[in-house]
């Protein structure tokens, strides 16, 4: 009952978040919860009872803004019914200096909030008497401070020995400028969290039943870069992964230029460290890697993936594909396409470009690749990779792999393996939270399915 004068007033208030996007979203999302239920804030309510809905927003491509400029639409009208509610609108779609017209836009949102940073509502919440009245302004801020520091890396109550893994952001923004991407408006400059900081961290949310983290950044192979302690990503999972109560360590983004041999080596002599590597290519074709400003040549790529490869032999690679990008034509989009048969990617994140305010491709370049035409290429690629991940998960049939339990799903366990293959198995047993040997006896192209081998 440490913070107990801080609940009373909020006894029965109720709070509820939306996401959109991507993981930082979903680790900023988390980070909130738990400070809102430190200040007596409880979850579970529908949007439309809550008396606290934040919306955490994501603008990486038109889709994701329209989904959120409907839900700030359909939450005027509940607002209209209940003026008392709060409304926040949080992340991307706010960005570091609040994107200009949006209170215009949406008059009826009080806070709005740049990615990562919940202070606004915070004080928001405290300027209108969220916890005890009767303290002074400085009391009250520094009590609420400490509070927060106590709990702000704990996963919010319904988590707690439910979720299995958990997103860590360990470097915020991006300052490398990608002509396409809109981030590093966004989310602002590059700059690395402390590693004491980070695991602080993991070592709560492994207390609280987390035993797989996942370290991000937008490049995360950039991590300590600019930190002065000579730490760097490799150091930083290395010291993760030997918090005891964690199983295994994941890492993502990774960028073609920053992947160094000694991250690579690390991830092959440390067993918790999974041999799993996010490195988008983007395009397969050079003159579009150039007018997309990514700093490399497809054969650049090549030869980082040739690294991992015999270094890491067992390694899933991972990509992320824009297809359609400006002046993209049938000619490159197939060198893309040809670049798929030849990388065998584990995963391919496929994307039809969309333009992004303020970014170079939408000052200087003319989205001229038509919808229709976007789709067809997206379509194409996409059915490539169907079948290639077909053949290539063929050769888990009948073999033993180790799987992380994370939960049920449609009453069968699902987890996955080091390489982040999805694998289901049922089993009437508790198995969350514990690594499980499964014979795999149907392999499918995004899915594998078999039967516990062992109990161990
Ligand atoms: N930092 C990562 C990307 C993060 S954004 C990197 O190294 O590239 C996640 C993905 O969204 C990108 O990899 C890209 O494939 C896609 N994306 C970003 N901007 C986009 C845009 N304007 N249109 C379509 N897809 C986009």
């Amino acid at each position: 009952m440490r913070n107990a004068w801080l609940t009373v007033a909020d006894m029965a208030r109720t709070y509820h978040i939306w996401t959109i996007g991507c993981q930082m979203n979903e680790a900023d999302s988390r980070h909130l919860s738990s400070q809102l239920e430190t200040l007596g804030y409880h979850n579970g309510t529908a949007a439309e009872e809550a008396d606290l809905v934040v919306l955490n927003t994501c603008v990486v491509r038109q889709q994701a803004e329209d989904k959120a400029a409907n839900q700030l639409h359909r939450l005027r009208q509940v607002k209209a019914r209940r003026p008392d509610m709060t409304i926040a609108l949080m992340g991307c779609m706010v960005g570091m200096r609040e994107a200009p017209g949006l209170k215009k836009r949406f008059p009826f949102v009080d806070v709005f909030m740049p990615p990562s940073e919940t202070g606004p509502l915070l004080d928001y919440l405290a300027e209108r008497g969220a916890y005890d009245a009767d303290r002074s302004f400085d009391t009250r801020e520094k009590a609420l401070r400490d509070a927060l520091q106590d709990e702000e890396f704990t996963l919010p109550a319904g988590l707690r020995g439910q979720s299995v893994t958990a997103n860590v952001p360990v470097v915020l923004g991006c300052s490398h400028a990608c002509s396409f991407c809109v981030i590093p408006y966004r989310r602002g400059a590059e700059r690395s969290k402390p590693p004491e900081a980070i695991l602080e961290e993991v070592r709560r949310l492994a207390a609280q039943g987390v035993r797989e983290v996942m370290l991000l950044g937008q490049i995360v192979d950039r991590y300590g870069t600019d930190l002065d302690n000579g730490i760097d990503l490799a150091g930083l999972l290395r010291r993760v992964a030997a918090v005891p109560e964690l199983l295994r360590v994941r890492f993502l983004t990774s960028h073609p230029n920053w992947m160094s041999d000694r991250l690579i080596d690390t991830v092959a002599d440390t067993p918790k460290i999974c041999p799993h590597i996010e490195i988008p290519v983007q395009a397969g074709n050079d003159t579009v890697l150039e007018r997309m400003r990514r700093g490399y040549t497809v054969d650049d790529y090549r030869r980082v993936v040739d690294n991992i490869r015999a270094r890491l032999p067992d390694a899933a690679i991972h990509t992320d594909i824009i297809v359609g990008f400006c002046g993209e034509t049938e000619a490159q989009f197939m060198d893309t396409y040809r670049l798929a048969e030849e990388m065998q990617w584990d995963k391919i994140h496929l994307a039809k470009y969309s333009v992004r305010p303020k970014t170079v491709a939408a000052r200087s370049l003319a989205d001229d690749v038509t919808p229709e035409e976007k789709e067809r290429r997206r379509k194409l690629l996409d059915d490539r990779q169907t079948a290639l991940l077909t053949a290539k998960n063929k050769r888990f049939q009948g073999q033993t792999v180790e799987v992380l339990v994370e939960q049920r799903y449609k009453g069968r366990w699902r987890g996955r393996t080091p390489e982040s293959k999805l694998v289901f198995f049922d089993d009437d047993r508790e198995w969350a939270g514990q690594l499980v040997p499964v014979t795999i006896t149907q392999t499918a192209p995004y899915t594998l399915n078999g039967t516990i081998a062992a109990h161990p």
